[in-house]
């Protein structure tokens, strides 16, 4: 960039087109996104010991293109970046593209869809390969969208979730959990999506209120309640609150009963899960389609036969195989749920089985958090980690103040669900995702554990291995995440740059991904992953709506880039954006800080233009009122260094603000020019040096917040020798 004043170029209102991408050209060629080409120890205090500095970009999902949470991210991690960068640490912000998997998959189904498509159509290779190129060009995409943000991250440290080396070390950790035995196959009741055919976690699945009838069914003797008439094929026992009067004689017994499909027993068992107040105080349990009494049956196993599952994976009704003579079984047979639940209702009615209906009935049902069908509980095998020993060690960690929550009140949330946490469902019946390691005799059904296969197996010693169809969890790579972007265990950039400094992210992914990234990190590298949790909300509309395409007030931040420019946009996310709170964006407030871009414009271009003539070597004759000001500039700095070092990002913003606009322009300024216009020549020059002092000052404490502008400006300040993120700090 040429220097000097260039007026031309000066006198026309700023125009951040023109200048946010050359000057994020001339940082990328400058090198110093890459912490190894810093000047070490620039500041004299810090010649002995360079502190480091480092953020690992919480990676995006290279399935579209960014949105207004990611630019949230963006404006504060690279705040902090740049404020330590000029404070002379080595400062790493590692850049990374997360495969997403489920997330991932079920954009590519939708687009699927669009061309008449289905993957369950498509050879898995091919799948596979067709989803890696779309997810490509996305991570593409993306980096382009955060070098339009100004994101100085070190693109040449960049990591992507399906980087050979960390599929093949999440891999591995599986592996060393399972050695560990903290991995299992399980057989246990998870969320199935029977649109998206695969199994969910816990932390996937949304409660939806919904009214539904409730059904007093008789059971011989006994009356119940149950909403899922459909399940009672699978039925297994009838359970009753232990201390329940009504109930007392039967338990333990077996009743008989008339159902759809003629007369049969079934026994009564007593289990404190049964809520007495609930319908009748009765209720059916269904092991195989409903998790509560999945539970129930592992208490009583001794008491309950293994249960048939009578729905299938589709969510149809499944009862030939289990009712294969029975007329009425075949009637209700490849009926769907709620088809077959309307018919069964009719019949019972007609068979006299049923005591009433409660039409206004409201209960909570559990459904997909993609696509919001509801979710078919099913008993499958699958992966399963145990995460108490991770979780325990979690807790302590950040009890002993290893990791601090900002805003503190997250650490109850986070204690809360590690002390209850369940264990987790790594397996997922997708396509898109990194291969679990497992092998499974076709001839003994066993497994075996390992990245290649085995030429025999363990128990029957014959050779026929199939490798498991499923994938990672893709929160299972990305909990890894923080170690392996910086190469655990031996690369150099894991032994300088970890633990890392801060995290931050949206708290909406508090237990999806930062919890696992404490427990995994603390399991697997011996260390907390790092030292502070910054957590921000999710962006808002002036009506503190939350932004969706359904409302039409969803703003795209690189056309709001387009129109007022990076800065402006970053300034709008920072100013009001309180920790752990929804920030509040629209479009006038981008507008404003526009403005006020242009403020910093033609305050910069009257002061160089009334300065060209400072001779810096002569000593200024400062007034008292100079000297004022001065020791005000001082403490400002002050201030803004302490509320960025305790991360009220928001009040440095704001205190820049004002004191820029309405002590620095509507004061300063304006007291200056008959100064500069007066006869006394040393006069004159006190009021330049003050003048320059305060905008060389100021456009430093600006940078981090609008580092194009202040770039562009410091480009036309006479001495400088450095690019301005290098410049140092003024504390
Ligand atoms: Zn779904
Ligand atoms: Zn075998
Ligand atoms: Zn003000």
């Amino acid at each position: 960039m040429e220097k000097g004043i260039n007026l031309e170029k000066f006198n026309k209102p700023y125009d951040p087109k023109e200048v946010e991408g050359k000057i994020y050209k001339l940082w990328e060629e400058s090198g110093f996104f890459n912490p190894d080409n810093l000047p070490a120890g620039k500041v004299k205090s810090q010649k002995l010991k360079v502190k480091s500095f480092c953020i690992i970009m919480p990676p995006p999902n290279a399935n579209g293109s960014l949105h207004l949470g990611h630019a949230v991210f963006a404006a504060l991690q690279d705040l902090m970046i740049r404020y330590h960068r000029m404070k002379g640490d080595k400062t790493l912000w590692l850049p990374g593209a997360d495969h997403a998997g489920f997330e991932t998959q079920v954009v590519y189904d939708k687009k699927l869809e669009k061309e008449g498509r289905s993957r369950f159509q498509i050879p898995r290779d091919q799948l596979y390969k067709e989803i890696m190129e779309f997810t490509l060009a996305n991570k593409k995409v993306m980096e382009n969208q955060l070098r339009k943000l100004g994101a100085s991250c070190d693109w040449s440290r960049e990591k992507f979730t399906l980087d050979e080396d960390i599929v093949s070390k999440t891999q591995d950790a599986f592996i060393e959990l399972h050695k560990q035995g903290l991995v299992y196959r399980g057989e246990r009741s998870v969320n199935w999506c029977v649109k998206h055919q695969t199994g969910l976690s816990d932390l996937e699945v949304l409660h939806e209120e919904r009214k539904d009838p409730l059904y007093y069914i008789k059971y011989g003797p006994i009356t119940l309640a149950t909403v899922r008439l459909e399940t009672k094929f699978g039925d297994t026992a009838i359970a009753v609150h232990p201390s329940d009067k009504r109930y007392k004689k039967f338990i333990g017994q077996e009743v008989e009963i008339i159902t759809l499909f003629g007369k049969t027993k079934i026994k009564v068992i007593a289990d404190k899960a049964v809520d007495p107040k609930f319908g009748t105080g009765a209720v059916k349990v269904t092991p195989a389609h409903d998790p509560a009494d999945f539970e129930i049956w592992q208490r009583h196993k001794n008491e309950i036969p293994k249960p048939p599952a009578v729905i299938d994976k589709y969510g149809r009704l499944d009862l030939l195989a289990h009712f294969p003579y029975n007329e009425k079984a075949k009637k209700y047979h490849g009926l769907k749920v709620l088809e077959a639940r309307k018919i069964i209702a009719e019949d019972m009615q007609k068979e006299g089985l049923m005591e009433k209906v409660d039409n206004d009935y409201s209960h909570n049902v559990s459904v997909c958090y993609k696509c919001k069908h509801i979710l078919e509980p099913r008993i499958t095998a699958q992966w399963f980690i145990k995460t108490k020993p991770l979780a325990d060690p979690a807790i302590e960690a950040v009890k002993r103040g290893e990791i601090k929550f900002i805003p503190d009140r997250f650490k109850k949330i986070y204690f809360h669900w590690l002390k209850n946490i369940r264990d987790w469902n790594i397996s997922r019946q997708i396509v898109w995702g990194i291969q679990i390691p497992a092998w499974q005799c076709q001839d003994c059904q066993s497994w075996a554990i390992a990245k290649e296969k085995p030429l025999n197996c363990d128990q029957c010693q014959k050779s026929n291995l199939e490798l498991d169809k499923d994938v990672f969890d893709t929160w299972f790579s990305s909990g890894q995440w923080p170690f392996l972007a910086l190469g655990w265990p031996d690369k150099n950039d894991f032994k300088k740059y970890y633990p890392t400094s801060v995290m931050e992210t949206g708290w909406d992914i508090l237990f999806f991904w930062v919890a696992r990234m404490i427990m995994l990190g603390l399991w697997r590298a011996k260390k907390v992953p790092f030292k502070y949790v910054y957590l921000h909300g999710l962006v808002r509309d002036k009506e503190r709506q939350k932004m969706s395409k359904s409302k039409g007030n969803v703003i795209d931040p690189l056309g709001v880039i387009d129109l007022y420019g990076a800065d402006a946009l970053r300034m709008a996310l920072v100013v009001g954006n309180t920790p752990g709170n929804d920030p509040i964006i629209y479009e006038e407030k981008i507008k404003g800080y526009r403005n006020f871009a242009n403020k910093i414009w033609q305050a910069s271009r009257f002061v160089l233009t009334n300065t060209q003539d400072f001779n810096d070597k002569a000593k200024p004759k400062s007034t008292a009122a100079d000297k004022k000001r001065l020791k005000e500039l001082k403490k400002l700095c002050k201030d803004i260094t302490k509320q960025i070092e305790s991360f009220k990002f928001y009040a440095a913003a704001e205190n820049l603000y004002h004191y820029f606009w309405h002590t620095f322009c509507d004061k300063i300024i304006e007291e200056s020019k008959s100064r500069l216009s007066g006869e006394n020549k040393a006069d004159r020059q006190a009021a330049q040096y003050l003048l320059l002092e305060i905008l060389k000052t100021n456009l430093r404490l600006f940078h981090p917040f609008m580092p194009h502008i202040t770039e562009a400006i410091w480009s036309h300040i006479p001495d400088n020798k450095n690019l301005l993120m290098v410049e140092e700090w003024p504390s």
